[in-house]
């Protein structure tokens, strides 16, 4: 890709600047890059994979614990037992440097191949390089990669040329160079060569664009400092005046995404973040569970009283509804009938005959009214009358049953439908 802007072109002028990595650097990166092997036979001879030599060795024991180092080219041995041949690994080598007064992160493709019986053959490649001006501001110069979501898969003759910043060109490298270079404004910032598991491109990038990162890595609340860089969804600025009352207690947060849960919990209930009653505990799993069940408790609480507010609801628009009909009922002596007179008598009738005629709303359609059949108190079926009509749309038992009494309830109704008609004239 061709410099675009300004930077760009600065950028890649000055990229092709840079001086090659030395031969001492190479070698640092051979030799901590990889772990090194001597593979063993059953017969407990060692073949070291750096350079091709073999021997017997006597303390299998200790070599398989300790390793050992080989005996021709002194290198450190992890012990293999295998019939395997051959060994292959690729890692990242990270030189950090400056130049021209921007951070450069230098990374290196170094890749190793080893057959027993042979030395050793390794490879390296410059494949990335991410140039980052004080200000945060920052540019990638890379080689092309043949499919960007496998790694090492660079293609190695192409050129080392300013690419769109994705996020497999920010590498977390295997191994970083000591003789590290810094510009003025990371040097300020309380680096202190350990990137706590970001990627040094993530540290710098935070420790120059957030003066709140130098804060956190300077108090040693580093989990905290991994958590905001690596995770865009929240915003430190929102957990700010808390994280001062922690740094100025000396409370040290060790697992961030907890303490930050809990720090919501806290204003959910509108807790004073700052004070370090609340937000320094002693046990943080033990509060966060807490204000969890708490929090739990208070939904269910706000469901129960949903609930609540539409059966009034609900009960409000029936008796407006349906009030005519109220106090209506009739007899043959065994079955009394009469009109349900509220949502929750609706619902008791639902819930005692198992049938779904009210689940949808029966009860609140204009046209139709509810009427319930018993004989001594016991709820036998469930009557649903067209007011419009002044039939019977159906009458239902247990689980949508017709019952023995089916007929004679029916009968019934009929017979007293004049009731009904008299309260729709009244009205
Ligand atoms: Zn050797």
């Amino acid at each position: 890709m061709k410099p675009k802007n300004k930077f760009q072109k600065q950028i890649f002028e000055l990229s092709k600047k840079l001086p090659p990595i030395t031969e001492t650097q190479v070698k640092w990166a051979y030799l901590n890059c990889f772990e090194h092997f001597g593979f063993r036979t059953k017969k407990g001879v060692i073949t070291c994979l750096e350079c091709g030599t073999s021997w017997k060795s006597e303390q299998i024991l200790i070599d398989s614990i300790c390793g050992c180092s080989c005996l021709n080219c002194r290198i450190e041995l992890k012990i293999k037992d295998t019939r395997k041949k051959t060994f292959r690994d690729y890692q990242y080598f990270c030189i950090i440097t400056t130049f021209k007064g921007f951070q450069v992160l230098r990374f290196f493709y170094v890749s190793y191949e080893a057959k027993a019986g042979v030395e050793a053959k390794y490879f390296h490649s410059e494949v990335l390089q991410k140039w980052i001006a004080p200000d945060g501001k920052n540019v990638t110069v890379a080689r092309l990669q043949i499919a960007s979501y496998l790694g090492g898969n660079w293609n190695f003759k192409s050129n080392l040329e300013i690419r769109p910043n994705r996020n497999h060109h920010n590498i977390m490298p295997a191994c970083i160079y000591p003789r590290q270079r810094l510009i003025p404004e990371i040097k300020r910032s309380g680096y202190r060569r350990n990137f706590f598991k970001l990627t040094p491109f993530d540290l710098f990038h935070a420790l120059l664009t957030e003066s709140k990162a130098e804060t956190l890595l300077k108090a040693g609340q580093t989990p905290l400092l991994k958590y905001f860089t690596d995770s865009s969804s929240r915003n430190i600025s929102d957990y700010w005046p808390s994280v001062k009352i922690c740094i100025r207690n000396g409370y040290q947060i060790t697992d961030a995404s907890i303490w930050c849960d809990y720090i919501n919990l806290l204003r959910f209930f509108e807790k004073d973040l700052h004070n370090a009653k609340y937000v320094c505990p002693i046990d943080l799993k033990a509060e966060h569970d807490r204000y969890v069940r708490k929090k739990r408790e208070w939904q269910k609480q706000q469901d129960r009283e949903k609930a609540k507010r539409k059966a009034l609801k609900d009960n409000e628009r029936f008796t407006e509804l349906k009030s005519r009909f109220f106090g209506i009922c009739f007899t043959d002596g065994l079955i009394h009938v009469r009109v349900l007179e509220s949502v929750d008598e609706i619902i008791q009738e639902g819930d005692v005959l198992k049938h779904c005629v009210f689940t949808n709303d029966y009860h609140l359609k204009p046209d139709s009214l509810i009427l319930s059949a018993c004989i001594d108190n016991k709820r036998i079926e469930t009557i649903e009358v067209s007011l419009s009509k002044l039939k019977i749309l159906q009458s239902r038992g247990v689980c949508n049953k017709n019952t023995e009494y089916h007929d004679v309830i029916i009968a019934l109704v009929k017979k007293n439908i004049h009731l009904i008609r008299k309260r729709l004239k009244a009205a």
